[in-house]
Formats: C-alpha cells, structure tokens, sequence
C-alpha cells in the first residue's frame, strides 16, 4: 500500500525521503538506555576529540549538545527519575536525594520504602511510571532491565514494573531488593554469579582499579593540589588505590575508581545473554546508569588527570560493550545522557578560566541562621530543618510563628555575600514557565518549581552565587567539587542518540531529558500518559504533539 503510494508520487517521494532514512527505525528490539552520573555537557564537548571508543560512535549519531535537566535540583536521583519518565521532578516527587517529611520530622532518602524497614529499597516515593512500564502495557512480553552502580539510579530508571533491578552494593556486589523489584532465583542467581567470580578472582588478586596505561594528555595534568583543607599528589592512580576486598577501605576505593563502570558494563553485558533481551517480539529495556564519573568528579574534581584517565576508560569500556551487543546481532538502539553536570573543585576552576570560583561554608552559615532566629524568635531548636540552602524547611510547631521566620529568613539572607536571591515557596509554587519554554530561558523561579512538590519541599530556597561552591573539604576522603545548583553547569547534559547505520548530526537547540521518554515511546510505537517533554523530530517520527 505504501509502495504504491510511493510508486504514484514518486517526486514527493524523493523529496520527503531523505529527512525519513535519517530518523531511529521503529520497534527496535532492545532500547539501552545509558547514563552517564555527572556527565556534564562542557565535559562532554572537552573530550569529544579524543574519543576513538563507545563515545566516538555515540558522538557519530544524533548528538544533542545542549540537554538540560530543566530543574533546580539538579541531584542523582530527580535527575534519574526525568529520563525515563518524560516528567520534571514536580511530577515525578523525586524532588531531591532525600527531602526533610514535616509528618515524621526526619529526613528520608528517595529510594527508601515508606513504613519498611530502613534498609529496604524501591520506587514506592515515585509518583508516575516509566517507559519501561508502557512497553510492558502494549506487549506484556515486553522485558525491563536496570542496572546501575547505585541504588537510587537504577530503581528511578526501571521504575514501578521492571522485571530485574540491579545495584552495586558497596563490599557485597550487584544486588537486588524485594521492594525494588522481583526478586526469585531467575533475578538473583545471575548476580550472585558474577559477584561470586569477580570477588573470588580479586581475592587471588587485587584487581587494577584504575586503567595501566593512562593517557599522556591526562598525566600531563598532573600537579599537586590543595583543595580546602585536603591536599593530593595529583598522580594517577590516585595514592592508595591498590588494596583487595578483605580490606575495608576496598569498597570506597572501587567506588571511586574506573573499575566500577566496566563491572556494571560487564554485568549488563550478561543480563542482555542470560535473559535474551532484544530476542522476542516486543521491544525491550535496558537500563544502565554508570556512576564512576561521579565518584570520581567528587572525590578528585573534573578538571584533573583523573577525570581525564576516568572518561577514557569509559569510552574504552563503552566500546567493547558496544561490540559485544553487536556480536550477539541484537539490533539495539542507545540514548546516553546524564543525571546532572557539575562544576570543578573551585580552586582549580579560579585557576582554569573561571576567576570567580571559590568556596563558601554553606554549614557555618546555617548555623549562624540558625542560631540568629533561635535568638530573635526566642527558641530553643533550630527552627530550619534539612540543612540545605538551596531547600529550607522551617518547623517551629506553630505554622503562624512558622510565617514570621520564613520572612525573617528571608530578610537575613539577602544581606548575605554570596546570595544572589532568596525565594519562598509561594513564589516558587506560583512560577509555572508557559507550555514550550526553552530550559535555557527559565527563570530562577521557574527552575526550582519543575523541582517543587508541596509535600516535599521547603519553604525557602536560597541561590548561591555562579561558580561558588557550598562544598567545604575538611579531612581527607571529603568531596572537593560537586553539582546540585540551578546553575547551567548543573543542568546541561549531552543526549546522545545512536543506532546502526545513523546519520551523524550534531544538534544545538536545547532540549531537555524530559524529551527523552517520549521520544523512545514513539520510536517503539507506543502510548505515554501526558508528559512535560516532547518528541525530538530529529530522532523519531513523532505523533501529533
Ligand atoms: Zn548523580
């Protein structure tokens, strides 16, 4: 029927053709979904020319250089929970890593399950369902997998109907969670081999956690460096990182090392054998967050050999993990993208381009709020609760007195270096950015309310300056540089469509990772609920949106 179509109108044909070969063809057998913790755009785009691995082939597809994880929040788990959901954070409920609940007044972590046990984990706090899920309403047959070097990110990747959800657990191995997802020998006995075998293995041998040959453009970036109160040797390896599992400081070690993205490449790599996935007839899901990036740019900063040596493993492991699916001749289609970005440890940032950079006690300026209303409201605890800046929770038990320290509050912040703008929550409630406002051009407002929950949020919300750092280095082992501000650096993330034979295109419209879900349901051809993103045209034939 649409060859004769196309037969009758061959001239319109050839005129609309080439646009079509360019785009994803529909009903991929299997969907990897990747991302990449802290893969900050500007750190995409550094490195995009020494890429010759998984990174080079993804850059050689659809390239999207300007994502944005729209919100304010810009943490691993809201960051997480908009990619496969289509949904911001004020729709998801995952406002935060952990949010202040004004009903228990403690503070709890986004994966852990209401009323269960402290240690159990799921998606319970997720508020709307996954790709994974609506692939599953159009074949039930229909297989999601997540994997992910945490917790949080796997379980806001597979969501509410996964079929196996998987994350590595400290000194234990890739684990799962009855609350998280199935948990019968058929999901277990696969990670329970492969911890089994890689623990055996390094007890006969401490594994190399950081690649043998590290690139001669990463060591040149070698130089020792003072960052707060911590100084490091700036060699890669970084000191200390050559101890096996029977020591205790072996899991942090691994957790901050290039090691722990080859071990959950390795493990998916399994889970895509052992499961068949991409061997039925329903489209299928794979799920994997990489979280070394993170670790890494915690721990060491971004602008450094480690970070350096970090993203050529990557890219290196990204590569053979990409030509083992294409030895099992699945056809896959991959999206990569990131939770959030991050900036660098700010003083080597003041040093690289960005004079500005520097630190500030963001816990001693609590305190001293705290302390100036305990004092001026006559209290005798500390009325803010969470102790973020960026997220205050005022609970003095009297929602009228409540009021006059949220306006103190705010008064005394404005005065404060540092402080660029305070907002309240009402402010934040009431600034809902017009439907198809680009994420570059919303306002500070409108970027904490795509992250605003009334349930779970505070109620003032304080900006800190661009490029200044809350993060304070005091002992060794503390994070340097980190991520979570409303700023660009935070919110921009590469989205990097590829599947074989892919035209190449470099796109620089901004989009957002809220983008991403309807255009990989639209890919497979299937129904989402309504959703904050939209279609890419330049990856999928769209419907009507
Ligand atoms: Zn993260």
């Amino acid at each position: 029927m649409i060859d004769r179509f196309l037969r009758a109108f061959a001239p319109l044909a050839i005129l609309f053709a080439a646009p079509a070969a360019a785009k994803a063809p529909a009903n991929p057998k299997l969907i990897v979904t990747l991302v990449v913790d802290q893969f900050a755009a500007d750190l995409f785009a550094q490195y995009r020319p020494t890429y010759t691995g998984g990174l080079k082939r993804l850059s050689g597809g659809v390239a999207f250089v300007n994502g944005y994880q729209s919100h304010a929040a810009t943490e691993t788990c809201p960051g997480h929970a908009t990619i496969l959901t289509g949904r911001h954070p004020a729709a998801t409920g995952i406002v935060a890593n952990e949010w202040y609940d004004r009903a228990s007044g403690k503070t709890l972590y986004c994966v852990a399950v209401p009323g269960a046990d402290p240690k159990a984990r799921g998606p319970e706090n997720l508020r709307v369902d996954t790709l994974g899920s609506w692939l599953k309403a159009s074949a039930p047959r229909s297989r999601s997998v997540a994997v992910s070097g945490k917790d949080r990110a796997a379980i806001m990747l597979a969501g509410h109907h996964a079929d196996a959800v998987y994350w590595w657990s400290g000194g234990e191995g890739f684990v799962t969670s009855p609350d998280a997802g199935p948990s019968d020998p058929a999901v277990t006995a696969p990670a329970e081999q492969f911890d089994q075998a890689q623990f055996a293995a390094w007890r006969a041998s401490p594994p190399a956690l950081w690649p043998a040959e590290v690139p001669a453009r990463c060591t040149a970036l070698e130089r020792p460096e003072q960052f707060g109160a911590v100084s490091f040797s700036g060699h890669v390896p970084p000191d200390g990182a050559a101890v096996g599992p029977g020591d205790k400081r072996f899991a942090g070690q691994l957790a901050g090392s290039p090691l722990l993205d080859w071990l959950t490449l390795g493990f998916a790599e399994q889970l895509v054998a052992s499961r068949h996935l991409g061997r039925g007839r329903a489209t299928d899901l794979l799920a994997i967050s990489l979280s070394a990036t993170d670790y890494i740019g915690h721990r060491y900063g971004k602008g450094g050999p480690e970070m350096c040596a970090q993203l050529a493993a990557l890219d290196l492991a990204l590569g053979t993990f990409f030509a083992r699916l294409d030895a099992l001749k699945v056809p896959y289609l991959v999206v990569l993208t990131a939770d959030h970005g991050s900036s660098d440890a700010a003083e080597r940032a003041a040093r690289n381009g960005s004079p500005g950079s520097h630190r500030l006690d963001g816990r001693t300026l609590m305190e001293a709020l705290n302390a100036h209303l305990r004092q001026t409201f006559t209290l005798a605890a500390d009325p803010i609760k969470g102790g973020d800046l960026q997220d205050m929770t005022i609970q003095t038990g009297d929602p009228a007195l409540d009021l006059r320290v949220r306006a103190e509050t705010v008064s005394w912040l404005q005065g404060k270096p540092d402080i660029v703008q305070v907002l309240t929550r009402d402010q934040v409630a009431a600034a809902a950015p017009p439907r198809g406002t680009a994420p570059d051009k919303l306002t500070m407002a409108e970027r904490f309310h795509e992250s605003f929950d009334p349930a779970r949020s505070g109620d003032v919300f304080a900006v800190v300056a661009d490029h200044v750092s809350t993060i304070v280095p005091r002992k060794p082992g503390d994070a340097v540089a980190g991520h979570g501000s409303p700023w660009d650096y935070d919110r921009r993330v590469p989205i990097l469509f590829w599947w074989p034979g892919a035209a190449s295109k470099t796109v620089t419209r901004p989009i957002e990772t809220v983008d991403i879900a309807p255009t990989l349901a639209a890919i497979a051809g299937v129904r989402t609920p309504r959703l904050d993103g939209r279609c890419l045209p330049e990856v999928a034939e769209c419907p009507a949106q």
